[in-house]
C-alpha cells in the first residue's frame, strides 16, 4: 500500500473508536512534529505514554538530588531536562542558582574527565531512563573501573517498559512499541503479553512514514494479540544480547514508582550488591507530590488528554511548567502545548 493510500484509508477510517497508545516520548514528540494526528479519523486517538523518562520520575528523586547537591562536595551532573523538573517544594533549577554545583551535561561520559580533574569532589550523575540508556551507564561503569576512577555515583531512576505496559493493559486497543527501546530488548519480550491481552503491538521507527504503517496495521489487527515490527533494519526478536548482559552486570531488577502508576513489581534497574559502591542513595525513592491542580498521573497512563487539565496553558506553560509532562521534549504536554500553538499561529 502506499502511503497516500495509508492516510486515506486512516482518515476514513468508520470503525469503533480505537484508544492507540506510542508508549515512548520520542514517539510523541514525532507525532506532533509531523501531524500525524490531523490526518487520522476522529475515530482513531492516539495517546501518549509513560515512556519519558523525566515525566515518570517521582518527585522523591529530585528531593534526593537537591539534598545531595547541597553537599559542596558533591557535584550533581544532568541531562538538561531534569534541571526544571518540580521537586516537593523546589527544582535543581533553584538550588544551582542558590550556590550548588550542578552541570548539565550531554553525555554521562563528559563525567569521566571532570571527575579525573577535581578528585576532591564527588560526581553524581542523574541516571534516569529506560532500557535504551542503561547500557550507556554500564558502559560508564566499566570505563570507571578500568580507569580506576572512584569519585564518580549514579542516582538512579532506570525503568523498564513490558511491567508497566502490562499495567495499562487492556485500557488501549493497541500500542506503538519504541524503535530504540526493542532494539535493546527485542520485540519478543512483547509477544506473551500481546498475545495475553488480545491486542496488537507494533515497532516502528521515529520516521512518521514509518509511524503511519505502524498506527495502521494497529487498526487493521485490532483485537488480534500479535506484534509486528516495522523496524527490521534496526530491531530483532531478539534485541541485543551484548547490551544487556552489560545491564546485567551492573543492575539487577527491583520495584520502582512511576509517577501516576505508583509501585511496579520489577520494573526497575538497581545497582547490584557489589557495585553498591558507585551508588548515591537510590533506593527507597517513592515519595512523589503533585503540584496541586496538576493532572500529569492521568496523563501519563492515558486516561487523559493534557489539554484536559485545568492547568494546561494557563498557569502551566513550558517556561513555567508546574508538571514533568510540560518540562521534557517528550512530554505529552510539552508537546500538546506546542501543537495547539502551531493550530493558533
Ligand atoms: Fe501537569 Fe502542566 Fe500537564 Fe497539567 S498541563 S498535567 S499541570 S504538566
Amino acid at each position: 500500500m502506499t502511503n497516500d493510500e495509508i492516510i486515506r484509508s486512516l482518515r476514513e477510517y468508520d470503525g469503533p473508536d480505537m484508544k492507540l497508545m506510542e508508549i515512548c516520548g520520542s514517539h510523541t514528540a514525532a507525532i506532533a512534529r509531523s501531524g500525524i494526528r490531523t490526518l487520522l479519523s476522529g475515530k482513531i486517538h492516539m495517546v501518549s505514554g509513560p515512556g519519558c523518562p523525566v515525566c515518570v520520575t517521582v518527585t522523591a528523586y529530585i528531593d534526593r538530588l537537591i539534598e545531595l547537591s547541597r553537599n559542596r562536595k558533591n557535584v550533581i551532573c544532568t541531562f538538561g531536562d531534569l534541571i526544571r523538573v518540580p521537586g516537593s517544594s523546589e527544582n535543581l533549577g533553584k538550588a544551582r542558582a542558590e550556590g550548588a554545583d550542578i552541570r548539565m551535561l550531554y553525555s554521562p561520559f563528559d563525567m569521566m574527565p571532570l571527575a579525573e580533574e577535581e578528585k576532591d569532589k564527588t560526581f553524581i550523575f542523574a541516571a534516569v531512563g529506560f532500557e535504551t540508556t542503561a547500557p550507556v551507564y554500564a558502559g560508564l561503569l566499566s570505563e570507571a573501573e578500568d580507569r580506576r576512577i572512584e569519585n564518580i555515583r549514579l542516582l538512579t531512576s532506570l525503568k523498564t517498559m513490558p511491567r508497566v505496559v502490562e499495567r495499562i493493559g487492556n485500557r488501549m486497543d493497541g500500542y506503538l512499541l519504541p524503535g530504540h527501546v526493542c532494539t535493546v530488548s527485542g520485540f519478543g519480550t512483547y509477544e506473551p503479553l500481546a498475545e495475553k491481552l488480545s491486542i496488537p503491538f507494533v515497532v516502528a521507527s521515529f520516521e512518521p512514514e514509518n509511524i503511519l504503517q505502524a498506527i495502521y496495521a494497529m487498526v487493521m489487527l485490532k483485537d488480534k494479540g500479535i506484534v509486528r515490527n516495522f523496524y527490521p533494519s534496526a530491531v530483532t526478536r531478539d534485541g541485543n544480547a551484548l547490551a544487556r548482559e552489560a545491564v546485567d552486570k551492573y543492575f539487577e531488577a527491583g520495584d520502582a514508582t512511576w509517577r501516576g502508576l505508583g509501585s511496579i513489581e520489577g520494573s526497575g534497574l538497581y545497582l547490584r550488591r557489589e557495585y553498591t559502591g558507585f551508588d548515591a542513595g537510590s533506593a527507597g525513592l517513592t515519595d512523589d507530590h503533585e503540584t496541586a491542580g496538576c493532572h500529569c498521573a492521568k496523563v501519563i497512563c492515558g486516561e487523559e488528554k493534557s489539554e484536559d487539565c485545568p492547568l494546561f496553558g494557563r498557569s502551566c506553560t513550558p517556561s513555567s511548567p508546574k508538571g514533568a509532562c510540560m518540562v521534557s521534549g517528550e512530554g505529552a504536554c510539552f508537546n500538546g502545548y506546542h501543537s495547539e500553538m502551531t493550530k493558533i499561529s
